[in-house]
């Protein structure tokens, strides 16, 4: 069975304001979306404030994208969101942000190395940028689905990044622990060269805590 979320609406709210007061996303942007029991995803409303967001703005959409319950429009991502539910059923939760520094490794369209041992234990390895597609489209879902393999978190170009994850807490530490690094790999890089992890580490990380979403 899929994963799911317990109280996915009541999750979002309390996510969406934690991403707010991080810095992570600014007024509207980004969006988050949750699977629930019954296998339908509750999503973020398109262009509502997190600061007024209630549960009863966020929309219910079944894994076809048709809206279940809800006044409001789903998010402009709805086909991002549903691609990767749809991709990945070991996930519960996908969190898209707009993350200063994590968005910008996705504008210079490069992968975020991972040079931190926490950053392959909870994300995999290397974060990959997707190849450009437009905002909300899509294609734009296909290629995040392609980056996310065997990641918790993937760049989109020109735009911001995508954490996946198999509790809400889990995908909001995904998110924080992706735009951490980018700053940090951004400030390292100005004090000279940067030495991403060993290809060894990596692959002994992967042996003694595999990689769990
Ligand atoms: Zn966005």
């Amino acid at each position: 069975m899929a994963t799911f979320i317990e109280n996915a609406p009541e999750q979002i709210v309390a996510a969406a304001k934690e991403l707010l007061e991080k810095g992570l996303v600014e007024g509207t942007s980004g969006n988050i979306s949750a699977r629930m029991e019954d296998g339908n995803i509750a999503v973020t409303p398109s262009s509502l404030d997190y600061r007024i967001m209630e549960v009863d703005d966020i929309v219910i959409v079944n894994p076809a994208g048709d809206v279940v319950s809800g006044e409001r429009g789903p998010t402009s991502e709805k086909y991002l969101h549903l691609a990767v539910m749809n991709a990945y059923e070991d996930i519960g939760v996908c969190i898209h942000s707009h993350a200063v520094h994590a968005t910008m490794f996705a504008v210079a369209q490069q992968d975020i190395p991972s040079c931190i041992d926490e950053f392959t234990v909870y994300l995999g390895g290397d974060i990959r940028c997707t190849e450009y597609a437009p905002s909300g489209s899509p294609d734009l879902a296909e290629q995040v689905v392609k980056a996310l393999e065997n990641r918790g978190a993937a760049l989109i170009a020109n735009h911001g990044m995508v954490a996946i994850g198999t509790t809400m807490q889990k995908t909001m530490h995904n998110t924080a622990l992706v735009e951490r690094s980018a700053k940090i790999i951004w400030g390292a890089k100005q004090l000279g060269a940067i030495y991403p992890l060993p290809e060894k580490v990596n692959e002994n990380f992967a042996n003694v805590y595999p990689f769990m979403r």
